[in-house]
Parts: C-alpha cells; sequence; structure tokens
C-alpha cells in the first residue's frame, strides 16, 4: 500500500521556523515566516474578530450544515468588499474557501475543467506554494519575468513580452497587491496595460489576493483586481482573510469565477459546488461567519478597518525607517527600494551567503532567497537588521 511514498521536501520557511525557535540566542529576530506580528512580536485577535465571536457565540443555535458553496451572507459581503462596485453578481460564481490556499487550488482546478489544454502563467519568483501546487496536479506551468534585481522593482517590459506569447485559455496568476515574495507590486497604469494584454491575448486571470489592505489601503489594495474583473470577461480571484482579518487559522477564502455571459453562471456555479463535494464537501464556518459578522455590522467593520490600517501604518513606518537607517549607513539611496515596496515582504536582493551571514553573525533570520517580514522588526530591531545588512557586503 505505502511502498510508493517518498520523503517530501520540508517547506523551507517551516524548517527555518522550526530552526529559530531552536536557536538559544538572545535577541534573536525572525524575519521569516509570513505572519503579520506587532511590535512586541505577537499575533494578535483582532478586536472586532473577538467581539464577532462573541456575538456568534451567543446567536448560534445549531451546528448543521451550512450551504455546499458557502453561507450566502459571507459570500456577498466579502465578494463586495474585494470587487466593490465592480461586482458582477449575474456572471459571478462563488466558493467559500478552505483559506486563500484552497481558493487558488479550486480556481487550478476549475480552470482546467474549463480547458484542460491550458498552460499556466506565474511570476518569477512567486510564492512557492502555487508552483508546488501546479508541480503536483501535473499542470503545466511557466514563468513570466516579474522582478529586476538591479533595482528591485519590477521589469515590466520582460513580464510583458512574456505574458504576450500566453495563449487563448491559459491562465495567468497575478498578485493583486503585495507581491509576495518581493513586495515589488504593478501600478494601476501597469495593471490596465496587462489588462491589454490579456485581451488580447485572451488568456484569462487568475488574481491571488491575499493581503487586501496590507499594502496602501482596501480599496487601493483591490483597484488592480477590479480593474480585472471590470475590463475582461472571464476572470478568477481567489481571496484569503487570513491576513487582514487576522484569523490564519480559521481558514477563510473565497474563490470568484467571472464567466462571460450570464447564461454561464449556472453552470460555473455548479462546477464550484462540485469541486467543493470532491475534496471536504462543506467548507468550514466559523472563520467565514467572523467575517460576515463584522462586514455586516457598521461599527465592528469601522472598528476592523482603524485596527487593519494601524497594523498597514506601523508596516509603512518600519519600512521608511529601514530605508531612512539604511541609507545613513550606506550614503547611497540603494536601498530605497524598501520604502515603495509594500505588504509584509520585501526581497532584499542579498545572495544566499549573505543571508547565512546575517543569520550566523547576527541571529535574523531571513528566508534564502532573501524576503523578509517587515512585521517582524520594530522599532528597535530595525538598526540591528540594517548594520547586519551593511556588514554582510549587500
Ligand atoms: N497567496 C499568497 C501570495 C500568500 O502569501 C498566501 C499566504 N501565505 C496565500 C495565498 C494563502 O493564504 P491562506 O491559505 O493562509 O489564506
Amino acid at each position: 500500500m505505502f511502498g510508493n511514498l517518498k520523503p517530501q521536501a520540508p517547506d523551507k520557511i517551516l524548517a527555518l521556523m522550526g530552526e529559530f525557535r531552536a536557536d538559544p540566542r538572545q535577541g534573536k529576530i525572525d524575519l521569516g515566516v509570513g505572519v503579520y506580528k506587532d511590535p512586541t512580536g505577537l499575533t494578535p485577535v483582532m478586536r472586532a474578530v473577538k467581539e464577532a465571536e462573541r456575538r456568534i457565540w451567543e446567536a448560534e443555535t445549531t451546528k448543521s450544515y451550512t450551504a455546499l458553496t458557502g453561507e450566502p451572507a459571507y459570500l456577498d459581503a466579502l465578494s463586495a468588499m474585494v470587487l466593490g462596485r465592480t461586482r458582477d453578481s449575474d456572471r459571478t460564481a462563488m466558493l467559500s474557501t478552505v483559506g486563500g490556499t484552497g481558493a487558488i487550488r479550486q480556481a487550478f482546478e476549475m480552470a482546467r475543467m474549463g480547458n484542460p489544454d491550458l498552460t499556466v502563467h506565474v511570476s518569477d519568483p512567486t510564492w512557492p506554494n502555487h508552483v508546488s501546487m501546479l508541480k503536483f496536479m501535473g499542470l503545466p506551468f511557466v514563468e513570466y519575468r516579474y522582478f529586476d534585481s538591479a533595482t528591485r522593482g519590477v521589469d515590466f517590459e520582460g513580464m510583458k513580452e512574456d505574458l504576450a506569447r500566453a495563449k487563448k485559455g491559459d491562465l495567468v496568476l497575478l498578485h493583486g497587491c503585495c507581491h509576495n515574495p518581493t513586495g515589488a507590486n504593478l501600478t494601476l497604469e501597469q495593471w490596465a496595460e496587462v489588462v491589454a494584454i490579456l485581451e488580447r491575448t485572451g488568456a484569462v486571470p487568475l488574481v491571488d489576493l491575499a493581503y487586501q489592505g496590507f499594502g496602501d489601503g482596501l480599496d487601493e489594495d483591490a483597484a488592480g483586481t477590479r480593474l480585472v474583473v471590470s475590463s475582461l470577461p472571464d476572470a478568477l480571484v481567489a481571496a484569503s482573510c487570513s491576513k487582514n482579518f487576522g484569523i490564519y487559522r480559521e481558514r477563510a477564502g473565497l474563490l470568484m469565477v467571472q464567466v462571460a455571459d450570464p447564461a454561464q453562471r449556472e453552470l460555473a456555479q455548479g462546477a464550484l459546488a462540485f469541486l467543493g463535494r470532491q475534496t471536504y464537501s462543506f467548507p468550514p464556518d466559523h472563520g467565514a461567519r467572523i467575517v460576515q459578522t463584522i462586514l455586516e455590522d457598521a461599527a465592528l467593520a469601522a472598528d476592523w478597518r482603524a485596527e487593519l490600517e494601524q497594523v498597514r501604518l506601523g508596516m509603512l513606518s518600519l519600512r521608511q525607517q529601514l530605508a531612512a537607517e539604511l541609507r545613513s549607513l550606506t550614503g547611497s539611496d540603494r536601498f530605497d527600494f524598501i520604502e515603495l515596496h509594500r505588504g509584509m515582504f520585501s526581497r532584499l536582493g542579498a545572495t544566499p551567503e549573505q543571508v547565512q551571514k546575517i543569520k550566523d553573525d547576527n541571529a535574523i533570520y531571513l528566508v534564502g532567497d532573501s524576503r523578509l517580514n517587515i512585521a517582524g522588526l520594530n522599532r528597535d530591531s530595525v538598526p540591528v537588521l540594517a548594520r547586519a545588512i551593511v556588514e554582510a557586503g549587500v
């Protein structure tokens, strides 16, 4: 039965977490795993989440199954938050998913059901789980140029050239905002150019929106996604509530599938229900219910937005401090990209040896590709990291 099992390579980031825990050095700094941490190093339960849970606990009278594709009120509230006025309900099928990862996985399944001959286009680099899911599923994929290692911004000319090669019916995976792992993002003008390429080629976008509210604001971070859905006939959007609601372990996500013609919506909705049924049947409810409770209540929603904004501005101010610190240590502006990046991550552009040296000499843990989690810093540790970066010769 199990004779064919092979050892699986451990997840690099999870392995790094283990190494960090075992490091006995005082003052060690974890900039590895992609989880928001406040200045004291905690990943707090947000105020509105606590209050929503209390209300749910008081009001809930049954734990019976909810709807197969998820609670309609949750789907409605979250899709409105993501798409705003660009949501076209007549053309959009929706599935409540097990986190953002579940939404992406089901999006791949849905795309393959729709077009068995598709190739998936992913950014180089991208969130490693994108690639590993595609490999596991045996879905052909190609990378498009994305990160310019000289400027640490987007290699937009390269990106456009590569995306122009997509075929009709291919799937193009785009990060909605706060690109993971680089932190480099498209401007809205560049989104418009990407949309024009998708229009020309007939390739279909899958927008992975895992950090709405962590970059420039809730609406600002969804602007690219909204442009995509309002401009194109077919589009898929995978949203995660893990980061912006801080409910990582509750596993709340949403897959939206926009079809060209309202007549196709029922078919798409049926396909999503089928996919859910084949994987885990009903989706989990608790995280979704928290999100719905918050979004449906004006006061709770306002409090959640205020706390999210505080989180966002905190990360932005750490970015500014780190860039300023590096400017004064190096006498140059070559690290200013840190201030321009958005979201939790920045790719420093350090070599694996430099990343190792930063860890060996200072007990500062970055991911091997030199991605650092800005939220792992605080005002006191920023100067320590800046010095370590310079001393490692980055
Ligand atoms: N997409 C990206 C780019 C991510 O970074 C993550 C989380 N690390 C996800 C999707 C999925 O998040 P989750 O499944 O925890 O909701």
